[in-house]
């Protein structure tokens, strides 16, 4: 098993380009899922309802709502397989996957371990496809009536093509689409901790996860001492390279669409006014390599404000009053995570109640974990994964009326 464990590391990181410790973090975390739901397995009852009438009886039953057919994106080639896969196996649900075109070695490399681990052929099955074939697969996989769950993640804008999709059959759907995560500090916070989770919560993955931070929004009386704490750190314990090297924290973005992105959004901000406090270009190294980079003097109206960069750019926006904090984040479509810095236990209550998001960090940059449920409001998705909520996903309520007693 430890052999399975360090090879499908080095599967993620050959084709994710994530360094090396981060993908043997997502291998643990990939396994916890399948963990997780063999033992919720045991955990999925019925019910009894006391009945109005004295010659009835009134059961639940849960069952597997059939066929799943699940599309995952690049950024864990493994973890947001097992996420879904884990919960659907353990409901009895038989699954077809769809992974990332970037990055289909994880999931078939999971089927290898599938058979060795006797789970039956038929069970686990993955449908990898070239980028030409995606849509055409993916509608095939959302329109059949034999399938009758589709579990996704990836971008708020496919989500919505899948949804209509699922539409024409009224398929069970879990959307795990885009966010924009806001990450507040207030003039309350402690600066050291609140920079330690900036450079987890922004950095990780090059930038690469939904739950990532996407802007920063600063209060004015600490803001100056937060950014150049900030950009020391940046340059201080960011190294750029080959996800192999033991040193790099930072591996390539996924492809070149990635990476230009990331320019449009620093070119934006820039024409707007913005300045770049460290990084701002492509590394030296080349290809898809990009320098880790802070941007100051940000607005509401710049692009990297108003959608999500998915890479390696951190802008701040200056604010003055918590009231203004607030509606800054809460002004996006979406609301995935959201993460803020305080040390004022009212302000913290009523920050966490008002964000509208699915999932709020407070005084924690790094907040994803099996045991706690995953997922969005807005346009940020449908349903939840992981935690004991994940499993429902996956199980229909048939309710069975026992008369004529
Ligand atoms: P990203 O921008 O992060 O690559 P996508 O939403 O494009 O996000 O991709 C996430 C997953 O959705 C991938 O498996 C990709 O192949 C798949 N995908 C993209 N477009 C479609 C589509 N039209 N139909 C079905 N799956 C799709």
């Amino acid at each position: 098993m430890m052999e399975n464990k360090e090879e499908l590391a080095r599967i993620i990181t050959a084709e994710n380009g994530k360094p090396l410790k981060e993908a043997q973090g997502e291998i643990v975390y990939s396994a916890s899922f399948l963990e997780w739901f063999a033992e919720e397995a045991r955990r999925i009852y019925g019910d009894v309802i006391p009945a109005s009438a004295k010659d009835r009886r009134v059961l639940v039953l849960k069952q597997p709502v059939g066929v799943a057919a699940i599309i995952t994106p690049w950024n864990f080639p493994s973890a947001m397989i097992t996420r879904k896969v884990g919960a659907a196996l353990a409901a009895g649900c038989t699954v077809v996957v769809k992974p990332a075109e970037d990055t289909p070695l994880s999931a078939l490399a999971l089927g290898e371990l599938a058979n060795q681990a006797g789970i039956p052929a038929g069970v686990y099955n993955v449908v990898p496809c070239s980028r030409q074939q995606t849509a055409a697969v993916g509608e095939v996989l959302c329109t059949d009536p034999l399938v009758s769950k589709i579990s996704f993640t990836g971008s708020t804008a496919t989500g919505k093509i899948l949804l209509k999709h699922a539409a024409g059959t009224v398929k069970r759907v879990s959307m795990e689409l885009g966010g924009h995560a806001p990450f507040i500090v207030f003039d309350s916070a402690n600066v050291d901790r609140a920079v330690a989770g900036a450079l987890a919560s922004k950095y990780r993955n090059s930038g690469q996860t939904c739950v990532c931070t996407n802007r920063f929004l600063v209060q004015k009386g600490i803001h100056d001492e937060f950014v150049e704490k900030l950009a020391k750190a940046i340059e201080k314990e960011l190294h750029v390279g080959n996800g192999f090297d033991a040193k790099t924290t930072q591996g390539p973005l996924i492809n070149e669409k990635a990476v230009e992105k990331v320019e449009k959004h620093i070119k934006d901000a820039v024409s707007q006014g913005a300045s770049i406090v460290t990084g701002g270009k492509r590394h030296s190294l080349g290809k898809n390599f990009f320098e880790p980079t802070l941007l100051t003097n940000v607005t509401t109206k710049m692009l990297c404000t108003q959608e999500e960069t998915f890479g390696p750019l951190a802008p701040v926006i200056r604010f003055d009053t918590e009231a203004e904090a607030v509606a800054i984040a809460n002004a996006a479509n979406v609301g995935l995570a959201g993460y803020f810095y305080s040390q004022d236990p009212a302000q913290i209550w009523r920050v966490a109640e008002q964000l509208e998001v699915g999932m709020v960090g407070v005084n924690e940059g790094i907040i994803s974990s099996v045991e706690c449920p995953f997922g969005g409001v807005k346009e940020s998705g449908l349903g939840r994964e992981g935690s004991k909520y994940g499993i429902d996903e996956y199980l229909e309520i048939k309710y069975v009326c026992l008369g004529g007693l």
